[in-house]
């Protein structure tokens, strides 16, 4: 399986390419304002782009779309995202990448249409639902932070501990993290309480001053 993780420009965004190597088949999320690095190593692989998958479908993660589109790839969202996708995705749905599951978890929240992806039942690709050490914010039109709460508590972290969380920005100390690290040290996720996280939401600043966060 091919499973990379890539600078999409932006706001120190991420976008991963997955593939079946032998079957050269691949798929493409969150092509941003640089596509540069996941062209080339789609090129690289000799690749045919089925999928562009966008995690939600704010700007940043939804620049580069017609690069791949354009070379003939399916633009596969949720199935309410205002970019109208070919392939109108919902919670539970699976896709294939020759031989590469990847499941598609309802996560509203950050945004109305935030969807998480489930590579291979080990790698999840979580947007902007879920960063290393913090969470995406929900101050936009579009955002529900009850829903984020719900998303994060009753979906994501339903998940395994060993499942791996590749976020859609670098904002944490590292690119990527697990569900159960993240479980166990994102201050976030020790909120289980939803009054105690909305605190945290707007005392983020300050908390991460008296925790030496950067
Ligand atoms: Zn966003």
């Amino acid at each position: 399986m091919i499973f990379e993780q890539l600078p999409a420009g932006g706001d120190r965004n991420f976008c991963y390419l997955i593939g079946d190597a032998e079957r050269r088949l691949g798929a493409v999320v969150d092509p941003g304002y640089d596509t540069t690095a996941l062209e080339a190593r789609v090129r690289e692989l000799g690749l045919q782009v089925m999928y562009v998958f966008n995690t939600h479908t704010h700007h940043d993660h939804i620049a580069g779309n017609a690069v791949f589109l354009r070379q003939g790839a399916k633009l596969a969202a949720y199935k309410e995202a205002r970019v109208n996708p070919e392939v109108k995705l919902d919670h539970g749905d699976e896709l294939f990448v020759g031989r590469v599951p990847i499941k598609v978890l309802f996560t509203p929240g950050h945004y109305l249409d935030a969807i998480c992806l489930l590579v291979a039942g080990r790698k999840l690709i979580t947007g902007d639902t879920l960063f290393v050490g913090c969470i995406g914010g929900t101050g936009f039109q579009g955002s529900s932070a009850e829903k984020q709460f719900h998303s994060l508590f009753e979906i994501l972290l339903k998940l395994d501990d060993a499942v791996e969380v590749y976020p859609g920005h670098d904002y944490g100390p590292t690119p990527s993290s697990t569900i159960g690290h993240e479980r166990r040290h994102n201050p976030f996720l020790q909120r289980t309480n939803f009054e105690d996280f909305l605190w945290l939401k707007a005392h983020w600043e300050e908390y991460k001053a008296a925790h030496g966060i950067p």
